[in-house]
This record gives structure tokens, C-alpha cells and sequence, in this order.
């Protein structure tokens, strides 16, 4: 029997764990979490609280043991394990290109003391790398993709196992820092709350999730992309409840999603900024001081454009914007602004509590036509009917864009035509007038896209044969 380390990244849970299963078999453990500056430094209120609170819950269902260390993860790991004499330093594997990097590195600097770092599991129902093609080759198309995911499976969810922990106070730990100010209220904390989300949703809703997905002012979707990206709840956990109807189907495939953009980024690690379609890299795009200004528009949800300024307002009060949304704001920038998709990548990421760089990243890349399964260069959301489509009656705009809070349904997608011949005075309030026009930058999107394709067709570098 001998003392190990459980460092906790993206698996703040105990149950279904194998990092900690296996940690727990060998003998005493010392439970750590390391608060890294670079992801402090990079990550908006809600993201950090969202984290804190979830370290006072596992520490909570520890009985005070967690050790809570600030510093570079390549130092400080190094001086826990020679404090408390471990042999092993447990892991969940971390397949993101600063995850391996920072992983390497800890594991040298480990070595050079005699500690062994082990990982076991990660955060994904299939680990990246693991789904291939019959020549060996990776997937680059969802679809082929999911089928040889689903046929590959995953393990039923384990039990919390029983752990002997010697942690805090006999190891030194600070305090968990208090929560940034918020504007808004937060996803529950915790392990036992994300499983209680989770039996909510699976009773209630999920049986609609087809149906609702793209509502943004319906409870249509589970909303626990945030405890799935720090790992208090693991997506074996969701997988093993689902059956075959058709909305069980489509919330697998949702999940399938999250594990193919992990995949693709691992075989593809320069794809977490550059295009994946390297002949995207000659469109034109803008990135003077009128660009920064549009930029600074689209981050403080002033387009003009009710359903962009509601997704971005939500995001920034909530850290959580949903998926219609999503693609809706990221269309904007990328096909009406014809910014980088880069800079609304790195504002998500620092934003939302669920930011993943894979999932992120790839996001975007989907929707800027630079990435898999890209979406055509001539499909171009435009934001009124989108709006109209997805949110008729105006109940999610109306929930975050108070200037809009009382306008009919029949103005709330498009104020400015409610406003035409009214001079300056706007019948709502201070709502701002729409940045660019929809029409005249779609055509301009098309041109520059046209571009890019006219000698060389936009298909993907693989195809789904
Ligand atoms: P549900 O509909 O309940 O789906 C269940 C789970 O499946 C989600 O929690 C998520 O883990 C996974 N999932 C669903 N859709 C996707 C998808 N399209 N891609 C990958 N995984 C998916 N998701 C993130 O987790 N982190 C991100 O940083 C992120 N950034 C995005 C950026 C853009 C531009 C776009 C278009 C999508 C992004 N997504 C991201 C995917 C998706 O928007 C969110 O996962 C989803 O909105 C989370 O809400 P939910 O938990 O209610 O999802």
C-alpha cells in the first residue's frame, strides 16, 4: 500500500472516477486541486465561479480534505507529492493541445522525484484517437464518425468508491476563493445537483428534446454542458439512461458531437485556431478600426439585432448561451461583421462556464465554413428570420433584451421597420439601431466566399465515404 495524489482537472466528481477508483485501491489519498493562472486569468466571472463552487461542493463530499494549491500545475504538483511521500499521481487524461502539453511536462518534472503519473479514464464517453477508420485513419464527418462511436461503446457508470483520504488540514490548502460578482444566477453546483438536473430533464423533457432543441425560450435541452466540461457529471452517466425513441437517439448524437470535435482536435492539434480547411485561409477578412468597433458592438450585445444581442447578453450574465443561439451569434460575426472567427472564438471562451476548446473552436469553424462538415458558404443565417423562426413569440429575446421587454411579436425580430419614418425616436427606448445591414453584407459574405471557391471547390478534406 502507498500514498497517492488525486489531482482533480475536468472530473470534479467521485462517483464513476477511474482516476480516483484507481487512486483509492493503493492505499491513502491526497485529493488536489491546482488553480492554474493561465485558465484564472482567461476565464469571465461566471466560469470561475462556477468552478469555485463546484470545488466547495467536492470538498463538501470529501468532509474538508480537498488541498487547494495556486501556482504553475508543473511546480506545484511536484511539491504535494513530496510533501505527503506519494508514489502516484492520479489523473483523468486531458487530450486538449494545453492539457498535453502542461500533462507532459508535470509528468518530467515528477519523474525527476521518482513519482509516477498515471491516468485512468477521461472526459469523454470514447477516448480521442480511439474511433477509426478500417485503414487506421481518423474520421474528419461526423456521421461515419458516430456510427463506429456508438459500435465502440462505453462502460456502465462505477459507484464512488470508499477513499481514505489525508488531505486538508494536515496537508496545507488555501481557501477556495470567493465567487466574483455576478449578474445573473448560476447552473446548481455539485455533483448531487447535476445528477438532480439530470433525472429532471431525463423525466420531464427529454422525451420532447427533438421536438424543443432549437427553442431557445423552452427548458427544451438538459443545459449541463457546464458540469460536463469540469466533469461533475461524466457522459457515461447520461449515455447509460438513454433508450432508442427517436429523442434518445438525437441527445446520444448531441453527446457523439462533443466527443467527435475531442477527436478531431487531437488528430488535428494546429485546429484550435487555425482553419482545418487551409484553403479558407485566403478569404478576405476584416480587421481594421471599423472591424474593432463592430467588434466591440457584437460583445456588448448592441448589434441591433434582437436574437445576436440577446445570446450575448445571456451568455455574459449567465455564462451559458444556447446552441440555436450559438451558431445565430457566430453567423453574425463571421458572415455579416466578416471578422476572424478567431476573435468571437477567444470572447466564448472566456465567457461561457461550458467553454471547450474543441467543442468551442470547432463550433465555430462549422459555422464559419472553415471547419468539418462545414456549412456551405451560400447557407448565411440571417438573424430576423432565425429570430422568427426559432423564437416566434419573442420569449427569449424578451427575457434578455430589456429595451425590448414590452415590444409586440410582431416588431421584437425586426424593431428598426417599427421605428422606419420616426426619425431618432425610437419606440424602444434606447434599443440600437442595427449595426450593419443584413442584405448588403450577406451579398458581400457571398462574393468573398466566391472567391475563395471559384478555382478550387470548398469540399471537405475528407468526405464521408
Ligand atoms: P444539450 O442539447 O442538452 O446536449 C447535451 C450535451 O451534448 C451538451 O451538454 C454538450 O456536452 C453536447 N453537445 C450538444 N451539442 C453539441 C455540439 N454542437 N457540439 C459539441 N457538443 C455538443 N459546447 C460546449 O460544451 N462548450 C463550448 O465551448 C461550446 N461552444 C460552442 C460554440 C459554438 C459557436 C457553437 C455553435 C456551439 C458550441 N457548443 C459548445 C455546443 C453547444 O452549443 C453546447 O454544447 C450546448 O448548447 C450546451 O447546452 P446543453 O447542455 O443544454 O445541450
Amino acid at each position: 500500500m502507498s500514498n497517492s495524489i488525486i489531482w482533480f482537472r475536468r472530473d470534479l466528481r467521485l462517483a464513476d472516477n477511474p482516476a480516483l477508483i484507481a487512486a483509492a485501491a493503493g492505499g491513502d489519498v491526497t485529493p488536489l486541486f491546482v488553480l492554474d493562472p493561465l485558465f484564472l486569468s482567461r476565464s469571465g466571472a461566471p466560469r470561475l465561479a462556477f468552478l469555485f463552487r463546484n470545488l466547495r461542493a467536492l470538498n463538501e463530499s470529501m468532509g474538508g480534505a480537498l488541498v487547494v494549491r495556486s501556482g504553475d500545475p508543473v511546480l506545484v504538483v511536484a511539491q504535494v507529492a513530496s510533501e505527503v511521500a506519494a508514489k502516484c499521481v492520479y489523473i483523468g487524461k486531458d487530450f486538449a493541445p494545453y492539457g498535453q502539453r502542461r500533462d507532459s511536462a508535470v509528468g518530467e518534472a515528477l519523474d525527476r522525484v521518482g513519482v509516477v503519473l498515471v491516468s485512468k479514464g477521461s472526459p469523454y464517453a470514447v477516448d480521442p484517437g480511439t474511433v477509426r477508420k478500417a485503414d487506421g485513419t481518423p474520421y474528419a464527418v461526423f456521421t461515419p464518425f458516430s456510427k463506429v462511436w456508438i459500435a465502440t461503446g462505453w462502460e456502465a457508470p462505477q459507484l464512488a468508491p470508499l477513499v481514505r483520504w489525508r488531505g486538508a488540514p494536515e496537508v496545507a490548502s488555501e481557501k477556495i476563493p470567493e465567487d466574483p460578482i455576478l449578474t445573473a444566477e448560476l447552473p446548481e453546483s455539485g455533483e448531487l445537483a447535476a445528477a438532480k438536473m439530470w433525472s429532471r430533464f431525463r423525466d420531464t423533457a427529454l422525451d420532447a428534446y427533438r421536438d424543443n432543441r432549437n427553442s431557445p425560450g423552452v427548458a427544451g435541452t438538459s443545459m449541463l454542458s457546464p458540469h460536463l466540461r469540469f466533469g461533475v457529471v461524466h457522459p457515461r452517466q447520461l449515455l447509460a439512461d438513454l433508450g432508442d425513441s427517436p429523442s434518445h437517439a438525437t441527445f446520444r448524437s448531441e453527446l457523439g458531437w462533443r466527443d467527435f470535435y475531442a477527436d478531431v482536435l487531437f488528430n488535428q492539434p494546429r485546429t484550435a485556431w487555425q482553419n482545418l480547411q487551409t484553403k479558407m485561409d485566403k478569404i478576405t477578412l476584416d480587421t481594421d478600426a471599423n472591424a474593432i468597433k463592430l467588434f466591440a458592438a457584437w460583445c456588448a450585445g448592441r448589434t441591433g439585432y434582437p436574437i445576436v444581442d440577446a445570446g450575448i447578453r445571456q451568455m455574459l450574465a449567465t455564462g451559458w448561451m444556447h446552441n440555436r443561439v450559438r451558431m445565430i451569434v457566430a453567423s453574425f460575426l463571421v458572415k455579416d461583421l466578416h471578422l476572424p472567427w478567431q476573435w468571437g472564438a477567444r470572447f466564448f471562451m472566456q465567457h461561457l462556464v461550458d467553454g471547450d476548446i474543441a467543442s468551442n473552436n470547432h463550433g465555430w469553424q462549422w459555422t464559419a465554413g472553415t471547419g468539418t462538415d462545414a456549412s456551405p458558404y451560400f447557407r448565411i443565417f440571417n438573424p430576423t428570420s432565425q429570430g422568427e423562426k426559432f423564437d416566434r413569440d419573442g420569449v427569449y429575446i424578451r427575457l434578455w433584451v430589456s429595451e425590448l421587454r414590452d415590444a409586440p411579436a410582431h416588431s421584437i425580430h425586426a424593431p428598426w421597420l417599427a421605428d422606419s419614418g420616426r426619425g431618432t425616436a425610437s419606440l424602444f427606448g434606447n434599443y440600437t439601431a442595427p449595426i450593419v445591414d443584413h442584405a448588403v453584407e450577406r451579398a458581400e459574405s457571398l462574393a468573398r466566399y466566391k472567391l475563395v471557391s471559384s478555382k478550387q471547390s470548398l469540399s471537405l478534406y475528407d468526405t464521408d465515404a
